[in-house]
């Protein structure tokens, strides 16, 4: 059974830093949330046959899913339900955003068998939240909390975020104290990324550009592609070592918390790691609709084209809404390697009985000069029939990873 994915690609209004293919409702027309919903039946129309057997897990993301109004969240719902044969003791998981949380809404999704919801903080402190453009305050994300509980919801993740513009050390484990203070199952923890096109990264280059002319000689350093960093006091977006911080001081706090550090970014209580998800990491297929939302069956992908007016009239007309890519048949090659970097992100690692079954290959065999190559630097651990990556190593992981391509 495939896992099924929905996409809501609509929010309140943009963040300054999010570079996700999403509407900002305040500025959108007022046909666009029917014409996506009239395209996304369709779509499942067509790709019904894909789960024959149902699906294995449920994901509603974005955007934020909860910024539909009430008909749309419970026709969306309903529209799922006569397409695809949801389990409702599987992990059925929204997303959603303070501010856009209603008691009518959440009631909404557990009686549609939603059982697990992933809510975006980012972070409790109002100023930081301002600074990067989010639309709630703390105090909504206190009280979506208090609302998710009281309407039944026990497995909750929170999204929070680190090396936002002028946070330090202390506004960063205010935060991680704050979320821990509501005893929540997930934590997420993602660094910020300056996105090339938003506003933040417009904001800060040009901040760097000033800098730049106002001290002659300084050093302008380029630590990696996207997070320039000048050499002088006053840096107004965390650099990467105090990132690096950030992140350990949390690794090392959670697992005080009793908190398995599953994923690289990803943190649960001991049977609450995120299931949908786990399966992306494991390699295992998935079905992506709405526009924008990818799809993997048997070793074939393809991405949904994003602007939902071609979406829907593509469907519309009897097309496919597949981007201009086209579908992509993955060589053995591809698969194997995603299989890696995807797996070592993973605290279990690769398991190399499930490889070897999977692509007909020992991955030590496959692997055998990168392995050969980082044998004496303790980065990669051969244990119980997995490969596993050595924790100390996950931040700094993508450059290493990057040899199994
Ligand atoms: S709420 Fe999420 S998806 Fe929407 S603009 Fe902000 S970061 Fe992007």
């Amino acid at each position: 059974m495939p896992s099924l994915y929905v996409h809501i690609p609509f929010c309140v209004q943009k963040c300054d830093y999010c570079g996700f293919y999403s509407h900002s409702l305040v500025n959108s027309p007022k046909d666009l949330i029917s014409l996506y919903l009239e395209g996304l039946e369709v779509e499942m129309e067509k790709r019904k046959k894909d789960a024959p057997q149902g699906v294995s897990s449920l994901f509603i993301g974005g955007g934020t899913p909860t910024s539909l109004k009430d008909r749309d969240l419970e026709r969306l719902m309903e529209m799922i339900h006569r397409h695809f044969s949801l389990n409702v003791k599987a992990e059925n998981t929204v997303e959603g955003n303070p501010g856009t949380i209603t008691d009518a809404k959440l009631t909404c999704l557990r009686r549609s068998g939603i059982n697990r919801f992933s809510l975006g903080v980012q972070t409790f402190n109002d100023k930081l939240l301002k600074a990067v453009g989010r639309m709630h305050t703390a105090q909504e994300a206190r009280e979506a909390i208090g609302l998710l509980r009281t309407t039944g919801f026990n497995n909750i993740n929170l999204d929070l975020m680190f090396g936002l513009p002028e946070q330090d050390m202390v506004t960063w484990q205010e935060t991680v104290e704050e979320a821990l203070s509501y005893s929540p199952e997930h934590l997420s923890l993602y660094g910020l990324m300056l996105e090339e096109g938003t506003p933040l990264y417009e904001r800060y280059n040009k901040g760097l550009n000033d800098k730049r002319d106002r001290i002659e000689g300084v050093k302008i350093e380029s630590k990696s592609r996207c997070r320039p960093t000048i050499a002088v006091q006053g840096d107004w977006i965390p650099d990467d070592d105090l990132q690096a911080e950030m992140y350990d001081w949390a690794v090392e706090r959670l697992k005080q918390a009793k908190f398995s550090h599953y994923e690289t970014s990803n943190f649960a209580r001991p049977g609450y790691e995120c299931l949908h998800n786990l399966g992306y990491w494991r390699g295992e297929d998935y079905l992506g609709l709405g526009p924008g939302g990818v799809s993997c069956l048997k070793r074939v992908r393809w991405k949904n084209i994003e602007e939902v007016r071609t979406y829907q009239s593509r469907l519309h007309n009897g097309q496919d809404p597949v981007d201009e890519a086209g579908p992509e048949a993955l060589s053995l090659h591809e698969c194997m390697a995603e299989r890696m970097i995807l797996g070592l992100r993973l605290e279990e690692g690769v398991n190399l009985d499930l490889f070897r079954k999977d692509f007909g290959v020992d991955l030590r065999d496959i692997y055998r000069d990168v392995l050969e190559r980082y044998k004496n630097k303790d980065i990669f651990m051969f244990e119980d029939e997995y490969l596993r990556l050595n924790p100390k190593y996950s931040f700094v992981a993508n450059s290493i990873l990057q040899e199994f391509v």
